[in-house]
């Protein structure tokens, strides 16, 4: 029969992966005193905070793990709290030597950011946003999505961050950093986190702050939440040109924009001047995503209801000679595309083949395709 070594326990149990930082309980520092003798392994582990969230997960995962090993027949685990200094220890670590209240996606940031924004609501911006932010993260990419539309934030329904009470969860906090709940593989931070609501009634204190406020929450979001090393972040704008806009554009002057609007050519007009403000602070607009386009009817007719054209003429608009603005996509009407967001699950993951989830995936493939990082990016120099 194998004698199992309090190393070989070690390795196990270090290995578990922690549901909510994404990494290994040993390099989290969370393993404690680990000792096998005749078989019965004693494993010590500590959690972050009291009251973790994910403690039974990573309990019974933590106890699995040790029981894997050969020779292990019985696991004692003891479940202890970090303290202040071992807390502050590993919040230091996550963020990578970066001093707290230090924005990580500054200029020397390899994360890409792509804000998506658009000249005015109800173009289906949220919806395009969520379910691009899920087709990248299937492609493999580590992806974050943060909902900066604080008017009407919609992010965690359509990707199903609900529960029963029209409540979303609330991210874990470790001391001053918050861990963002995880949908479908992307890392979400949405005002509506924070927002609570009794059963059917409106949230409380629905958000009505005005600049500076506003200001210090997506601030607060880009600093204070652990993204990790991500690829992509992508931002969920509100519509228009307002205060949102003009803080992203101050905190995060090397995003890229995607500016969305519908085919119709009175939508075109306040899209461009989305887009022309996201230049004049700095960003460059990647790209034009027209949605709400033509979709073909079961007898195989096209159906346009809100004509045709205005993607192309927003993207036209936005082109200058050093700057070329393409349409990147057009993403039909649809029904799925619709009740799937309803539904708390993203189209891309629920009805994969429908017209409208083909092109969103396609349109991921288009932005994943630019390289990580700083390639590409123009740098900030200018000729004499
Ligand atoms: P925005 O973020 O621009 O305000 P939403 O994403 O909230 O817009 O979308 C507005 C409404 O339009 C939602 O009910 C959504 O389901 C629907 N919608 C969005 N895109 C489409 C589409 N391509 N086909 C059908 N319905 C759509």
């Amino acid at each position: 029969m194998t004698t199992p070594t309090d190393d070989a326990v070690r390795r196990a149990v270090g290995a578990v992966i922690d549901p909510e930082l994404r990494r290994p309980i040993a390099e989290l520092d969370m393993v404690r005193d680990i000792s096998v003798a005749n078989g019965a392994a004693s494993v010590g582990i500590v959690l972050t905070i009291v009251g973790c969230p994910a403690a039974d997960r990573i309990s019974a995962d933590v106890r699995a793990a040790a029981a894997s090993v050969p020779g292990v027949t019985d696991v004692a685990l003891h479940v202890g709290v970090m303290s202040p200094a071992e807390r502050r220890a590993l919040t230091e670590r996550l963020r990578g030597g970066r001093p707290a209240r230090e924005m990580p996606f500054g200029p020397g940031s390899l994360t890409r950011v792509i804000a998506v924004t658009s000249g005015k609501g109800g173009v289906g911006k949220s919806t395009v946003t969520a379910n691009l932010a899920v087709a990248l993260a299937r492609r493999g990419l580590s992806v974050g999505l943060v909902d900066a539309d604080v008017h009407g934030f919609s992010i965690p329904g359509l990707l199903g961050l609900v529960d029963a009470d029209g409540n979303v969860p609330q991210p874990t906090r470790i001391d001053d950093l918050m861990l963002p709940p995880v949908a479908y593989g992307v890392k979400v931070i949405s005002i509506g986190m924070f927002l609570r609501r009794a059963h059917g009634e409106a949230p409380v204190g629905a958000v009505a702050w005005r600049g500076p406020m506003l200001h210090r929450t997506v601030q607060q979001f880009l600093t204070d939440v652990y993204f990790g090393d991500i690829d992509v972040l992508l931002l969920d704008m509100p519509p228009g040109t307002g205060d949102i806009a003009i803080s992203v554009g101050q905190l995060l002057p090397h995003a890229e924009v995607l500016v969305v609007t519908t085919p119709q050519p009175a939508a075109s007009d306040v899209a461009v001047r989305s887009g022309v403000v996201a230049r004049q602070t700095g960003q460059r607009v990647t790209g034009v995503v027209e949605n709400m386009s033509a979709m073909t009817l079961p007898d195989g007719t096209s159906f346009a209801l809100f004509g045709a054209g205005g993607g192309a003429v927003v993207a036209e608009t936005l082109s200058t000679d050093a700057e070329p603005v393409r349409l990147l996509g057009s993403i039909p009407l649809s029904t799925h595309l619709r009740t799937d967001g309803d539904a708390g699950t993203p189209v891309v993951v629920a009805h994969p083949d429908d017209p409208a989830a083909l092109a969103i995936t396609v349109l991921a493939e288009i932005l994943a395709a630019a390289p990580r990082g700083l390639a590409g990016r123009s740098l900030p120099l200018r000729p004499e």
